[in-house]
């Protein structure tokens, strides 16, 4: 039946600028082919410009960067953490890894990250009540989720007032700012990502940010083993083997020359999507708040409502975008829903549930052609049309 071929159409994929393979070569010529070099300086440096943060360590993942950040905070085993419930596991594996216990907190619908204040269910009310059960929560994890900035101002301010410190994981939000300044850089510490299908990559990296040198210089410390200064081996601490390589840095200080095109591309996809599906029933986007809100657009997101397109639903989107070589994606499934962490305390009112229920999200790489957007926009209409 078919009578041409097409490449499938992915939802977030590398985008090279073409400058990586410079500093890689760089790191040939000079035999730096081991986790430290004058990339991963290079690229903590153009970070901490392009954020503002004051401290930056080059890590071996995300995941990696929210682990030392816990134990720089302190957490240890037994403690509590709050975590927003609607986001990737990897924001909380790191506090299992830990023996501590994620208590997670539900989303506020404007934004989707963590609730700041309300009746129940949000940051403000969790805080109060742990501390009423005898359990004051060691750290706070903030998530900006797909992009969008979590309202920092507020969540910084009940932070300060019960004296809790704050991991930002802006894995997912680079470029992202809030009131001007960068996600990342308003917690005590922020973690960002660059992973394959990140807004830039390293194909594998993380990093942490901070304005506190020390829990920069502990990351450090502890992502090389943990070596005591002396001539021999010599451990006073557990350590971990967690720092980026210098040729991963390499893809990542080619990246940096274009990630203020990439942001303005995910930016531009957003735009298009939601311009083009404006007159169609049942699929909402969603907004930035204010003008205080600058979301990076990471993946564009939709929410289809079946009540309004005829009764097609997000997973029928799903399923007859993926029969067009489409990939798709439904929105993170909330924490207190894994089996894994169905344990553990969830302060919820079925708001991430019911995102979850009706989410997707579209294809959001920066490589894409419009011929392709223009494929996924002409299909969404035509299953809800018809
Ligand atoms: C990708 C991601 C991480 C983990 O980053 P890795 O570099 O893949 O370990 C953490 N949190 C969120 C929200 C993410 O999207």
């Amino acid at each position: 039946m078919a009578d041409f071929i097409q490449d499938r159409i992915w939802l977030s994929t590398p985008h090279m600028s073409g400058h990586e393979m410079k500093y890689i070569e760089e790191a040939f010529h000079l035999n730096n082919v081991f986790p430290l070099g004058p990339n991963v300086t290079g690229l903590e440096k153009d970070l901490a410009r392009f954020t503002g943060a004051a401290h930056c360590c080059c890590l071996s993942s995300g995941t990696a960067a929210i682990h030392l950040a816990l134990i720089a905070l302190g957490v240890e085993q037994g403690d509590e953490v709050i975590c927003p419930t609607f986001t990737f596991s990897a924001s909380a594996n790191p506090i299992a890894y830990l023996k501590a216990t994620p208590v997670f907190v539900e989303s506020e619908a404007s934004t989707w990250n963590i609730r700041p204040t309300a009746e129940e269910a949000s940051l403000e009310e969790v805080i109060k009540a742990r501390i009423k059960a005898g359990k004051r929560p060691k750290a706070i994890i903030v998530v900006h989720l797909y992009g969008m900035p979590a309202r920092m101002d507020e969540i910084m301010r009940i932070a300060a007032e019960f004296e809790i410190p704050v991991v930002e994981d802006a894995a997912e939000s680079l470029g992202s700012r809030y009131q001007g300044r960068s996600c990342g850089t308003w917690g005590d510490i922020g973690v960002l990502s660059f992973n394959g299908n990140k807004i830039i990559t390293t194909s594998g990296g993380g990093a942490m940010l901070s304005n506190n040198k020390a829990y920069c210089d502990l990351a450090v410390f502890l992502s090389t083993q943990a070596r005591d200064p002396a001539p021999y081996y010599q451990h006073s601490h557990i350590g971990y083997n967690y720092r980026m390589s210098n040729i991963s840095a390499g893809i990542g200080r080619g990246q940096m020359e274009v990630l203020e095109q990439r942001v303005a591309k995910r930016r531009e996809n957003f735009r298009f999507y939601q311009q083009a599906l404006k007159n169609v029933p049942g699929i909402i986007f969603p907004d930035e708040p204010s003008d205080e809100f600058f979301s990076n657009r990471w993946l564009t997101t939709i929410l289809v409502v079946p009540e309004q397109t005829g009764g097609v639903t997000n997973d029928d989107l799903r399923v007859g975008l993926d029969q067009l070589n489409i990939e798709t994606r439904p929105l993170w499934k909330p924490m207190h829903l894994q089996p894994v962490f169905r344990n553990c305390p969830a302060y919820v009112d079925g708001t991430s549930e019911w995102l979850f229920n009706h989410g997707l999200c579209l294809p959001s790489s920066t490589s894409i052609k419009d011929q392709e957007r223009e494929m996924v926009v002409d299909a969404i209409k035509k299953m809800i049309e018809s």
